[in-house]
């Protein structure tokens, strides 16, 4: 299992160097390439690698310094280079893919490893188990498209750098030697990256090996990325090895197209749940009717809306950054605007490892002589002298 998993990591990798010429130079070919007529495999083939890749399709792409790519790679699928706008650097689709020259800047502040999941990771494996009863299980450090805010950018990225197979078979190891665990979320980089078969050996390994884990789920921005991956071989796998969860990653309204809305609508009839979790950028989706159209555009979808991260403290992200306020103030814009069900929880990943917190105002406060206040949806402050005697009775 884990040989075919290094086998593919090669045979990728020698099709990322050998064929060039498939990349589609014009943005006049570009917009003529139907995404569906080719299979997700031939897509990733056609990725752009530098941003003097996209000088064809793209007007006004900055220069950024060629060393950016030792830091941390650049791939775009030609799906996500259809959704980015020519003329505008400004495109969230854009802000959210292309390398800037600030990324270099990084700030004394900024950690490699901001969430110490390298602290957390179990007997040479990559499983990160942080909280009692679950765990993070990465296996595989490559994902169809790097977005530059990456948290994880220490590990994914970098070719030669693999999850390998002994790291692999540590990690069911750990899994089915430590049976409080009940909850596995697979992750990476991307293992929507895998192809089926390897796909398929994780999950079965983890369902033979740890029957005591009861909620198994995945987390992948590919749908988002490529939508063509989502495929009724993968959904059969799904269900087979019944991912009760497939977690997303949309963060703007603009990445949920139609091919994208049919396909995760294919997925839906496996049974599994569909979240998602989107990151707060500034420039991208940090305003009030953008978060209002996504999470309505997700729910509409038949995705829920799950956590919205602040993005995380990694090297070269503050650009990125929102203050504690802003995101307060975009929550506010959104409980009781819209529907509840589409209101995502806010949290933010503490520095460290101290995992996630939510970020939430507080509506309804007790004060320390008895008084409880609240303040409603549209900003209303009031007294609530009812529940305060309610309570006073007990
Ligand atoms: C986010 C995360 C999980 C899953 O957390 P949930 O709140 O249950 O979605 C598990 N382990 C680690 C290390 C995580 O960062
Ligand atoms: S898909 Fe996830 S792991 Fe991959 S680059 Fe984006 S944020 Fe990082």
């Amino acid at each position: 299992m884990a040989f075919a998993i290094e086998a593919a990591n090669s045979r990728t990798k020698a099709a990322d160097l050998g064929r060039p010429s498939k990349m589609l130079r014009t943005r006049e070919e570009l917009d003529a390439c139907d995404v569906t007529s080719e299979s997700w495999q031939e897509a990733l083939q056609r990725r752009y690698k530098t941003h003097q890749d996209m000088k064809g399709i793209l007007n006004h792409v900055e220069e950024v310094d060629m060393s950016i790519y030792d830091q941390f790679d650049m791939r775009v699928t030609p799906y996500l280079a259809q959704l980015m706008d020519r003329d505008d650097p400004n495109c969230p689709i854009r802000k959210q893919y292309m390398p800037f020259q600030g990324e270099l800047n990084i700030q004394p502040y900024e950690v490699a490893d901001s969430l110490a999941e390298d602290h957390d990771m179990q007997e040479g494996s990559t499983v990160v188990h942080r909280y009692p009863n679950r765990v993070l299980f990465l296996v595989t450090t490559n994902c169809g498209t790097y977005c530059r805010y990456c948290t994880r950018k220490r590990f994914v990225s970098h070719g030669v750098r693999a999850v390998n197979k002994q790291q692999l078979e540590r990690g069911f190891r750990y899994l089915e030697s430590h049976r409080e665990i009940d909850d596995c979320l697979v992750s990476g980089g991307d293992p929507l990256l895998l192809n089926d078969r390897q796909l398929e050996d994780i999950l079965s390994q983890i369902r033979a090996r740890a029957p005591h884990i009861k909620f198994l789920r995945i987390g992948s921005r590919l749908p988002v990325q490529l939508p063509t991956r989502i495929t009724p071989e993968l959904c059969a796998i799904i269900e087979r090895y019944d991912v009760q969860m497939v977690n997303v990653h949309v963060n703007h309204p603009k990445e949920l197209t139609p091919l994208f809305a049919e396909r995760i609508k294919m997925l839906r009839k496996t049974g599994t749940m569909i979240g998602n979790q989107s990151v707060l950028l500034k420039g991208v989706n940090d305003d009030i009717t953008t978060l209002r159209d996504l999470c309505m555009g997700l729910i509409s979808c038949g995705i829920r809306p799950y956590y919205c991260y602040s993005c995380d403290v990694a090297e070269g992200n503050h650009a990125y950054q929102l203050s504690l306020d802003r995101i307060l103030s975009l929550y506010r814009g959104l409980r009781g605007f819209i529907s509840g069900p589409a209101v995502p929880t806010f949290v933010v990943d503490g520095t460290g490892g101290l995992g996630k917190m939510p970020i939430i105002p507080d509506y309804v406060r007790e004060l320390a002589n008895g008084e409880i206040w609240a303040t409603n949806f549209e900003g209303k402050v009031h007294r609530m002298t009812n529940l305060e005697k309610t309570i006073a009775d007990q």
